[in-house]
């Protein structure tokens, strides 16, 4: 009796922390195929490798596991699988999204999106995200726990702590960054970040705390530059060429610039020493930059309205809140030439090699959703010059690569996790595709994105 009971124990201890195969009736109604064994045959793939798309392929899941991929002519189909035609269809990897809050703010609005965001996100193909910066930790702690658990459906969730902002802001120094730092570890978050105004001393100090309890650290940076943050020990970097002040001439340390350095960087040339240089400090030091053009091009003159089925999954209040924000921008917003530079600076560091990610950051205005505009990320990857294998990269396997998790997942690759998502049509050929999610594995486990679509429709703003 005794030893039965040690060999259930140990058996488990060694159960994957993932697997998760009983659900919540309400979770349930969602699934299309429960972990087993599946073909998906036929198929388009774009694996995240940044490999060009390959046709007719077919995909064997077994259990939580991505076990063959090939030429469906060469693919035995093991014999009790679940075989699913998809002529006319695209696999890629489920996609990871490195700025993926679970809240969402208007000019209005600024709320906890516990029920609508993790399952639009996992509707949208959105299978891993980080949520880099919380406004309420504890609510995302829970959420993580309810989704491991079955209860909620979503994707798989690296938590981060509070936004530490620092010059006096909200942290009143080194030893209260760590002090911090340390209480918010502790708790169970996987990543700290540091917000605009924060000195050295500080970042250096969250570093420290952060590192000592196996926590990581990353920044939507201002005070302190791009290359200052690598070399104080950041683990990755939020944003763009509009969030770096490495190029800003006489800039004081420790402060935010002052003065139009934003417009000063319109004729910033990509291929100057300086640009090259932060570029080369990046690489050299593996640090990775989740880039977020989705919630940027909201503020933007000229840009389009979010789509339609991003309007209808607005509560009717959210969206005359950002339509009436919509009109202001598009006339008076930022000029095209930043945006198109932030574009450039994207691009010119993913061709020298760095390691760039994407991620929505649900917040602005209003426009940029949940998984929504992650598929946007996509598309303004294209918009921006870079090739679809490129993209498909970026919004995949780059983002699991910054989390440490590629080993894991953020590919199509045997031995791999089965996160991977269905869209209908052949993204090698139409773009839109990559707004057509129609099956998303987690784990191995088949949902279906038109009933999670249509269980948060009008409750974007809401719940
Ligand atoms: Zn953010």
């Amino acid at each position: 009796m005794k030893r039965l009971l040690f060999l259930a124990i140990a058996a488990l201890v060694t159960l994957p922390s993932v697997a998760q195969d009983s659900f919540s009736e309400s979770v349930d109604r969602l699934i299309d195929y429960h972990r087993g064994l599946v073909a998906l045959e036929n198929v388009t793939v774009f694996d995240g490798t940044g490999s060009e798309a390959k046709s007719d392929q077919t995909i064997i899941i077994n259990g939580g596991t991505i076990q063959t991929v090939g030429a469906s002519s060469e693919v035995n189909v093991p014999e009790g699988a679940t075989r699913v035609d998809l002529k006319g269809h695209t696999v890629t990897p489920g996609l990871v999204g490195l700025h993926n809050h679970t809240f969402y703010t208007t000019s209005q609005r600024n709320i906890q999106l516990n029920y609508s965001a993790p399952m639009l996100y996992l509707a949208s193909g959105v299978t891993t995200i980080r949520t880099t910066g919380s406004v309420a930790p504890y609510d995302e702690i829970e959420l993580r726990a309810a989704i491991q658990d079955g209860e909620q459906a979503g994707p798989h969730m690296f938590i981060t702590g509070p936004y530490l902002r620092g010059n006096e802001a909200w942290l009143r120094g080194p030893e209260d960054a760590a002090r911090v730092t340390s209480y918010w570890a502790e708790e169970g978050v996987d990543w700290m970040k540091v917000y605009t105004q924060v000195t050295r001393a500080e970042l250096a100090a969250v570093v420290e705390a952060a590192h000592e309890k196996g926590v990581q650290v990353t920044g939507h940076l201002c005070s302190i530059s791009h290359t200052e943050a690598v070399e104080l020990g950041i683990d990755s970097i939020e944003h763009n060429l509009m969030t770096n002040t490495d190029f800003v001439k006489d800039k004081e340390p420790d402060m935010c610039p002052t003065g139009p350095w934003r417009a000063e960087y319109e004729n910033l040339d990509m291929n100057s020493e300086e640009v090259q240089n932060t570029f080369r400090i990046m690489i050299e030091n593996g640090i990775g930059r989740t880039t977020t053009p989705a919630v940027y091009e909201m503020y933007v003159q000229g840009r389009p309205m979010a789509d339609e089925r991003s309007l209808a999954a607005m509560s009717p209040e959210t969206r005359e809140e950002y339509i009436a924000s919509y009109k202001r921008f598009s006339v008076g917003g930022t000029p095209v030439k930043q945006w198109e530079q932030s574009r450039a600076y994207d691009l010119a560091f993913h061709r020298a090699g760095g390691l760039l990610a994407a991620g929505v950051d649900p917040t602005g205005f209003g426009g940029a959703l949940p998984g929504y505009g992650d598929q946007r990320n996509y598309l303004l990857l294209l918009e921006g010059g870079f090739t679809p294998a490129e993209a498909v990269q970026i919004v995949s396997l780059n983002g699991a690569k910054i989390l440490g998790i590629d080993d894991v997942t953020g590919s199509i690759e045997e031995g791999k996790r089965a996160d991977l998502v269905v869209f209908e049509g052949d993204l090698s050929s139409d773009d839109d595709v990559i707004t057509r999610a129609r099956l998303v594995f987690k784990d191995g486990v088949g949902f279906n994105s038109g009933r999670m679509e249509e269980a948060i429709e009008g409750q974007i703003g809401v719940r």
